[in-house]
């Protein structure tokens, strides 16, 4: 790496700005920092920046959960913790570990999200403040959750004065907000009232649309005191565009729903509660938020009984038990380890398909190529050595190949190559493995076989080349091979010094003719060291 000038910023510098500016408006703009995360995710790769690529990911994962993706958001935050665990980043520490407690308290696991949320602000001491304040505004809410509510409050105290200190309206309306909330949770109406007017007069004064939570939390404190016009008037802009970008972010828009249930049933409107039940069920099977669900089995419970239909009642109000002992028992880490393990299997999938197919196969005929020989014939060798099993190794080229591509054309050459490769394919049988090498040159390994069998196989397949029809692909053009073959027996053979013997047999059976195999006379002199 060169040396920057002195006070110039470095590509380094310039990209971790880039990421805390971006980590910082995602709650308020969520999907306007998807593109640039992830372009600075490339970049941060491109330079080797590995935790600047991992950071990135977290931001790409926090938008993912907003868009109501809980699984992923899962996913990459336990990656990227993974990651940094092992690495000891604290940023990422901080930042991953912030994300988790999201992730579950999304799935409704209040005490594994508490764990995260107390880890990611241990671990935030080298944030810059305001998203320290973010770790606290997290913290703050599981707290909450948990019934920790003076906690909650004093952590929620803290992260309004960093907000105020750096002039940051949206997340100062997002803590007062929150706060808001808990003071209607506890039924302190003067506070609440309070907080609410601070809300709206923050919002006018600095020109922020209240979003789908924060209504929601208005609606609320309005109904809480009877005033349901009121209440059903903050959640208007919510229904007048429901799938728009005031409730796109995770549960928002089932919370207000449920806030507007309780509007509908105590101004006598059944019907419309019913209906607007309905559909915050189907939203919250559809995005997976156990957590509310439950309470829309509760809600719905409470309207069958609205209705004297007792009985259908009191089956509502057995699922909503169940739903919600799950969320509290034993059920509910059953529930996050079974999450664990589906990112975990799903990574795994995803890198060994992504290396199969990118690094390790042929693109021409889909064997495994070079690379995949390379790391399997290190391992072959070693495992022969180990179980005092005799292994072959079999090098094949196509016979004056150039002549196909001359005299027809170089596709005509590429579909024999195709149709060589298919016809090993189909010719390899057990452990046996074939493999494109490279040109017009290819590779059968062949684990268990000596010499004696391994010269058999070979004569077996330059017969079967020999003797396939070849004239769709290659006119008059006859097409053979040519085989050297090497055995390893035992000893200190690197897989190099195996390759290149079989590559002067090769060169020897072409010099006596080709379309032939050529092997050990006798096993003994199979291996030279
Ligand atoms: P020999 O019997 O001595 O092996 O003769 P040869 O013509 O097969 O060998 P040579 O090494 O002279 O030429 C190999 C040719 O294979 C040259 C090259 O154009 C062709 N070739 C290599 N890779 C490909 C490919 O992917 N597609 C096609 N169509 N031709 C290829
Ligand atoms: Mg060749
Ligand atoms: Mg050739």
């Amino acid at each position: 790496m060169t040396a920057s000038p002195p006070n110039e910023p470095t590509i380094r510098d310039r990209l971790v700005a880039y990421l805390e500016e971006l980590e910082l408006s995602t709650p308020s703009n969520f999907e306007a920092v998807s593109a640039p995360a992830a372009t600075v995710e490339l970049q941060a790769r491109n330079h080797g920046f590995d935790d600047l690529a991992q950071r990135a990911q977290l931001i790409l994962a926090d938008v993912a959960g907003r868009r109501g993706d809980v699984a992923e958001l899962g996913r990459v935050a336990r990656a990227v913790t993974m990651w940094a665990e092992q690495h000891g980043d604290d940023v990422l520490l901080a930042r991953g570990n912030r994300l988790l407690a999201v992730f579950f308290r999304r799935i409704g696991d209040n005490a594994q999200s508490l764990a995260h949320a107390v880890t990611g602000l241990q671990h935030s001491h080298s944030l810059p403040e305001p998203l320290r304040g973010s770790q606290l505004i997290t913290l703050a809410l599981v707290l909450d959750l948990n019934g920790q509510y003076q906690e909650a409050s004093r952590r929620f105290g803290e992260a309004l004065q960093i907000a105020e200190k750096h002039d940051d309206a949206y997340q100062a309306l997002t803590i007062i907000n929150n706060m808001a909330f808990t003071a209607f949770e506890n039924e302190d109406v003067d506070t609440a009232n309070d907080l609410a007017r601070q809300m709206r007069t923050l919002a006018a004064d600095r020109g922020i649309t209240l979003d789908g939570l924060h209504l929601d939390t208005l609606a609320r404190i309005a109904l809480m005191q009877g005033h349901f016009d009121e209440a059903e008037a903050a959640l208007q802009p919510v229904l007048d565009d429901p799938n728009g970008p005031l409730v796109s972010e995770g549960d928002s828009l089932p919370e207000c729903l449920l806030t507007l249930v309780e509007i509908y049933e105590r101004t006598g409107r059944a019907d419309l509660a019913g209906e607007t039940l309905d559909r915050a069920s189907a939203i919250c099977d559809q995005r997976g938020l156990a957590g509310v669900a439950a309470r829309v089995h509760h809600a719905r419970a409470e309207w069958y009984a609205a209705a004297g239909r007792y009985r259908e009642a009191y089956d509502e109000y057995r699922v909503f038990h169940a739903r919600s002992e799950a969320l509290h028992s034993a059920e509910r880490e059953a529930r996050a380890y079974t999450m664990q393990a589906v990112f975990e299997a799903a990574e795994a999938r995803r890198s060994s398909e992504r290396f199969q197919a990118l690094a390790y196969q042929d693109a021409l005929t889909g064997l495994h190529n070079r690379r995949y020989i390379d790391e399997r014939l290190t391992a072959a060798v070693a495992a022969a050595g180990r179980d005092g099993e005799p292994l072959s190794v079999a090098v094949i080229d196509a016979d004056h190949f150039k002549r196909i591509n001359d005299v027809l054309s170089h596709a005509a050459g590429d579909a024999v190559l195709q149709e060589l490769g298919a016809l090993l394919k189909r010719f390899t049988t057990g452990s046996e493995c074939a493999a494109r090498l490279g040109g017009e040159e290819f590779l059968l390994l062949l684990p268990g076989a000596g010499a004696t069998a391994a010269l058999h196989r070979c004569e077996a397949l330059a017969d079967l080349v020999r003797s396939t029809d070849w004239s769709a692909l290659a006119g008059a053009i006859p097409v053979t091979v040519s085989i050297g073959v090497a055995t390893y027996t035992g000893g200190p053979v690197s897989p190099e010094s195996l390759l290149a013997h079989a590559d002067e047999r090769l060169y020897a059976a072409k010099h006596a003719g080709r379309d032939r195999v050529m092997g050990a006379r006798r096993p003994a002199e199979t291996v030279l060291p």
